[in-house]
């Protein structure tokens, strides 16, 4: 096999070596496409692209359109989500024998909310070096848009289809405290907002980034009811592709409630069956368990026996 090193000059800094030199072969290079303005295809990334004997792809038909007019023949292979685990024994192998794979999706960054962490996983698990050439990503092309709190954000990606478990998902996310960011088809974006405004606020400060880096990009700013209101009477909100930003909460985290010093109260205002009755429905605690904590305080309180646990003595 020639272990003839790729990007000799191109890859002046070798990070695996940590010495200047040629990139070794047998790498996993995942690298990140344009999320709709070709012109973002970075230098390093078309470079990579135009010598890189293996692609794994989501879609030959449009990583073929990355590849410009390169002589040398490419081998692609499609991962998605439903062969991942055959396919990656093939792309091992080939990276065993040493051949370097570019591990490319349709749009943006590999992984991110698309295919592929798997393979990479798989190929640090078999000592193989994995690196990044990075780009485009819809989530943090919008987030830089957003005009929300940047410092710290939860990437959701896609919400579920349907609204009943849309809502209860976002139940789940309503006092997340950083920003949030979603990913949705636009023609969904009337129905996902609608269901934010319920879960999360109408007035919650929000951003919808529509097309990015696209002919038709659009970046509105405003509120989650306002957005709803925006996407329901304009139907060109609803074509292309989108992401919803939304700010975090801003509620004040409740006090955690201690189980034990809440079962002490309530065994020594109420009766054993409403104080358990009460103690889980305020902590989530199974019926059982509830009783058994009200059981165990009342028995405590007649026997004498202090919060820590420790016997009451008398000398006298
Ligand atoms: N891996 C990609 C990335 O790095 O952003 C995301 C892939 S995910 C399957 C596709 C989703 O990303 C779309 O449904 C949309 O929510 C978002 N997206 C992709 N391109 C976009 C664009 N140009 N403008 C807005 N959102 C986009």
């Amino acid at each position: 096999m020639n272990h003839k090193p790729l990007f000799v000059g191109l890859w002046p800094y070798n990070a695996a070596m940590n010495k200047p030199g040629p990139v070794e072969p047998g790498t996993l290079w995942v690298v990140a496409t344009p999320i709709g303005n070709r012109a973002d295809l970075s230098q390093r990334a078309r470079e990579l692209l135009a010598v890189v004997p293996m692609l794994a792809v989501e879609d030959s038909r449009i990583s073929q359109r990355l590849l410009g007019h390169r002589d040398q023949p490419v081998q692609m292979v499609a991962v998605h989500e439903h062969n991942e685990k055959r396919q990656i024994q093939k792309l091992l192998a080939r990276l065993q024998a040493g051949a370097d794979v570019a591990l490319v999706s349709d749009a943006g960054t590999p992984l991110i909310s698309d295919p592929g962490y798997r393979l990479v996983q798989a190929a640090h698990e078999h000592g193989i070096r994995v690196s990044p050439v990075p780009g485009p990503c819809a989530a943090i092309a919008a987030l830089s848009v957003a005009g929300v709190a940047s410092d710290r954000f939860w990437f959701e990606g896609f919400l579920p289809t349907r609204s009943e478990a849309r809502r209860h998902r976002l139940q789940a996310l309503a006092s997340v405290p950083v920003s949030l960011i979603f990913y949705v088809p636009a023609r969904d974006l009337v129905d996902m907002l609608e269901d934010c405004a319920a879960e999360l606020g109408r007035r919650r400060p929000a951003a919808l980034a529509r097309e990015l880096t696209k002919l038709h990009e659009t970046v509105l700013r405003s509120d989650l009811a306002a957005l709803a209101d925006r996407c329901r009477d304009d139907p060109d909100q609803a074509r292309g592709e989108a992401v919803v930003v939304v700010a975090g909460s801003d509620a004040e985290p409740l006090a955690a409630v201690d189980p034990l010093a809440l079962a002490r109260e309530l065994a020594a205002e109420l009766p054993p069956s409403r104080a358990a009755g009460v103690l889980g429905r305020l902590t989530g605690l199974k019926r059982r368990q509830a009783w058994e904590l009200i059981e165990r305080q009342r028995n405590q309180d007649q026997a004498g026996v202090p919060e820590d646990g420790a016997s009451v003595t008398s000398n006298s």
